[in-house]
């Protein structure tokens, strides 16, 4: 439920009915606008008496959600959460962020190669797992901690934020000590007991659509982070599973307006494990500038043909350039700019 306060509302008619809902056992979000103050209201509506409620003075509005998100809803917080990943990296804001690297960070060259060619083409965010959730347990796993250490150290070396993916809630504490934002994967996204946990972290979430999951449940698995006291979520579209086999998944370009739609929430698209080819990858990319995604995320190798993961899908170092040239373009002409200026 939430409930939309009259601009003319006082303090003290707000305070009573923040009061009134939390001595239902309800528990109030509370979110001043530039006119009216919106109160979200989260738990078994059928404890309050709604209609009572409706009738406080300073009441404009009750609006029964029927979509059982609410935090994450737009009826909740109409204008677009920016979520800040690093002083200057803003995503959700004008500009559409670019998150670029390895799938895995697999050595200390690769990974500052692939940090020196995304900065110098405008990425500023450092992609690059150091805990892979791969789907056989004898492919490459992932450095780990090492991992971590490599991928900071060439991020820092080029100015760019890091992103890296956080897979159990042992792991959380040590990510965030050398991520500006935890990657939840595709195959963790009902991890419910992680979110949970990533709702304390102190750090931005990335939180990936799983590969069967609706909009739906992609919007509640941000709410268990969100309901936790975690505000900053940008959520990451990167293929479902259809009966298509041409691609490794199917990019699903239309959820970015209709997540912007239902929710202020960033998204970001990422073509590579949308399309698993990196024929196609750029194709892709341009399409998610121009239906409004803040942010692309782009596996780029130094050597594609030898990756220790997703190599087929990851771009070399020039094919990376001609997409930011292509999607600079495009970003330009629906006024936005793209990454850091050139
Ligand atoms: C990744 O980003 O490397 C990854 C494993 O992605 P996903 O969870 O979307 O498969
Ligand atoms: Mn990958």
């Amino acid at each position: 439920m939430i409930l939309i306060c009259e601009a003319k509302a006082t303090e003290a008619q707000i305070n009573a009915l923040q009061a009134k809902i939390e001595e239902a056992g309800l528990v109030v979000h509370r979110s001043d606008g530039v006119d009216h103050t919106i109160l979200g209201v989260v738990g078994d509506r059928n404890r309050l008496d709604v209609e009572a409620v409706s009738m406080m003075p300073g009441v404009r509005d009750v609006v029964l959600v029927s979509t059982p998100f609410k935090l994450a809803s737009r009826e909740f917080h109409p204008e677009d959460t920016i979520v800040r990943v690093r002083e200057s990296v803003l995503v959700g804001g004008t500009t559409v962020e670019v998150m670029a690297g390895p799938c895995a960070v697999e050595n200390e060259e690769q990974i500052e190669m692939s940090a020196r060619v995304a900065a110098a083409d405008g990425a500023r965010i450092l992609r690059g797992g150091a805990f892979k959730p791969r789907s056989s347990p004898y492919s490459f796993q992932g450095m780990g901690i090492d991992g971590l250490k490599l991928l900071r150290q060439a991020a820092d070396k080029y100015d760019l934020a890091v992103v890296t993916e956080v897979m159990t809630i042992s792991q959380i504490e040590m990510v965030a000590e050398y991520a500006d934002l935890l990657q939840v994967g595709a195959r963790n996204m009902q991890n419910y007991p992680l979110l949970t946990a990533l709702g304390h972290a102190g750090k931005p979430v990335l939180l990936k659509r799983g590969m069967s999951a609706t909009i739906q449940e992609w919007l509640m698995s941000a709410e268990y982070i969100l309901t936790e006291g975690n505000p900053d979520v940008i959520l990451c579209e990167r293929g479902i599973r259809t009966f298509e086999t041409a691609t490794r998944n199917t990019l699903d370009i239309s959820a970015v307006p209709v997540v912007k739609h239902l929710s202020h929430l960033p998204v970001i698209v990422d073509p590579s494990h949308g399309v698993g080819n990196r024929r196609f990858v750029s194709a892709m990319a341009r399409a998610a500038v121009a239906a409004g995604a803040d942010g692309i995320m782009v596996e780029i190798h130094p050597n594609p043909d030898r990756a220790l993961s997703d190599g087929p899908q990851s771009l070399t170092f020039e094919e990376f350039g001609l997409l930011m040239n292509r999607c600079r373009i495009i970003a330009t002409t629906i006024g936005r700019r793209l990454g850091k200026a050139k």
